[in-house]
């Protein structure tokens, strides 16, 4: 992976510490934090990769804060749209090229896997020509804001209301940052090693790699220690026990 990536939530807390759902469906039944928080939950596992306001704790001010505390190369806040529209549409930093690469590749990945409009990567600015989301204007990435679908359009509600459809969101989201950002490293098994489903060893046992067996990874996880195999079977974790370009 050649940035570090970190995902955000989308409202779940305003200054005072109150609750703050965000955009809501017609019907009054769907928020927009509680849903963005699902999907950005699925693209995080995808990605191996951190996760601000998982809580539903931290207010703007505090996301950004988290964001720029973590050294990281790449942010994207996850929301759902509103205002009578339809589609998918990232708003990026203006003027940066990789925050224009990765808002249209998400853009696409997201429309395309839940077959809404693409909209595609956009710019909005304020009365002062400055970014006009304070969570591209503020933080100290590369950023985007990600807005996934209209929850107040029935068809595009649709398309997420349900677990697997917040997954699908999700993976399209992954998947897209995955190809920005992933790298192909090969390397050759040196001891047997188990795959995981997650970056994590909690996480279940998927299968055996063997030794001799080649493999490439595309994406590695904020903490370092496990790699994605680009095969999709899940996750290994890196050391001394593969060989490579790592041990160079
Ligand atoms: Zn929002």
């Amino acid at each position: 992976m050649s940035r570090k990536i970190c995902l955000c939530i989308g409202h779940g807390s305003n200054a005072k510490g109150v609750y703050d759902p965000g955009a809501v469906s017609k019907d009054k039944k769907y928020h927009e934090h509680k849903l963005a928080r699902k999907i950005a939950k699925y693209a995080a596992d995808y990605l191996g990769c951190d996760l601000v306001n998982y809580g539903s704790d931290k207010c703007l001010t505090k996301r950004i804060k988290a964001v720029n505390a973590g050294n990281y190369g790449f942010a994207a806040d996850i929301h759902l749209n509103a205002g009578g529209g339809t589609g998918t549409e990232v708003y990026y930093y203006h003027g940066s090229p990789t925050g224009k690469k990765a808002a249209a590749e998400i853009s696409k990945s997201v429309s395309s896997d839940l077959g809404v409009r693409n909209r595609g990567p956009k710019v909005r600015l304020n009365a002062y020509g400055k970014d006009y989301f304070g969570f591209i204007r503020l933080t100290d990435p590369c950023a985007v804001l990600i807005e996934c679908v209209f929850i107040d359009c029935e068809n595009d509600l649709e398309k997420v209301r349900t677990e697997a459809g917040c997954k699908k969101c999700g993976v399209a989201i992954g998947k897209a940052l995955e190809k920005v950002f992933g790298d192909m490293t090969e390397y050759t098994v040196l001891t047997e090693t188990q795959i995981k489903s997650k970056a994590s060893d909690e996480s279940k046992v998927k299968g055996t790699l063997l030794k001799g067996d080649k493999i490439v990874i595309t994406v590695t996880s904020s903490d370092g220690k496990w790699g994605r195999l680009k095969d999709g079977r899940g996750w290994v974790k890196l050391g001394r026990h593969l060989s490579g370009k790592a041990e160079k």
